[in-house]
């Protein structure tokens, strides 16, 4: 039996890339390939300036759910009433992780497109209908191909030249969410002058307080 562990599940808008502004169920998948979720592991982990919960299934609307059709419904309910345009955002931690045909399967039942967030050391699961794959540096990434490339910025270790020959249809540069912000944003927007490929993804949920 699969026992799908959800750190938080809530309906908001999404904040980040092309369908920024969207209605959505956001769920956020426990547990991540890439760090521990630990502090004390931060700094020898493959990917080391995570800015999000992702351990244990604590969070708002979170829990464990014990097959596909059980945790699609409980996403239904979160949308509410009406069926037009139903999203739901899937991410994680490393949503590859847990994600499979079962649950897309049964989302797709109730209507909803799936949208996924990976960092892209995992295939894709069959059937997702967006793809946004976001690289961290010194990772091999296996899933070069998708709707949108979300580059976190500056990143040492990745040149965005060579992600350019990727197969996206949208390539976004997103400044990180550190302590040198400022030289962070400076240095997505002066990539986007430069190489007009990039597009500037800002975090908007962040911008107007939602979650
Ligand atoms: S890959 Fe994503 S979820 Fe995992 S540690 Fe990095 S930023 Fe966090």
């Amino acid at each position: 039996m699969t026992i799908y562990a959800v750190k938080e599940c809530f309906l908001t808008l999404q904040g980040e890339g092309m369908q920024s502004g969207s209605r959505a169920v956001f769920l956020r998948f426990a547990g991540c390939n890439l760090w521990s979720g630990r502090e004390q592991d931060r700094a020898d982990a493959q990917c080391n300036f995570c800015d999000t919960h992702f351990v244990g299934t604590d969070g708002e609307g979170g829990g464990k759910f014990r097959s596909a059709g059980e945790l699609a419904e409980h996403v239904e309910r979160l949308w509410g009433e009406g069926n037009e345009r139903r999203l739901v955002v899937i991410t994680g931690g490393e949503p590859m992780l847990q994600l499979d045909e079962a649950l897309v399967e049964c989302l797709h039942e109730r209507g909803f497109r799936v949208a996924v967030e990976t960092n892209g050391t995992l295939p894709a699961t069959a059937g997702i209908d967006w793809i946004c794959v976001s690289p961290k540096a010194g990772t091999e990434v296996v899933q070069r191909s998708g709707d949108e490339l979300k580059l976190v910025w500056p990143q040492q270790g990745i040149d965005p030249v060579e992600l350019e020959g990727w197969a996206f249809n949208h390539f976004l540069i997103q400044p990180m969410d550190c302590e040198r912000g400022d030289e962070a944003r400076a240095a997505a927007i002066k990539l986007a002058m430069d190489r007009p490929q990039w597009r500037l993804s800002l975090q908007t949920h962040k911008v107007v307080g939602l979650a």
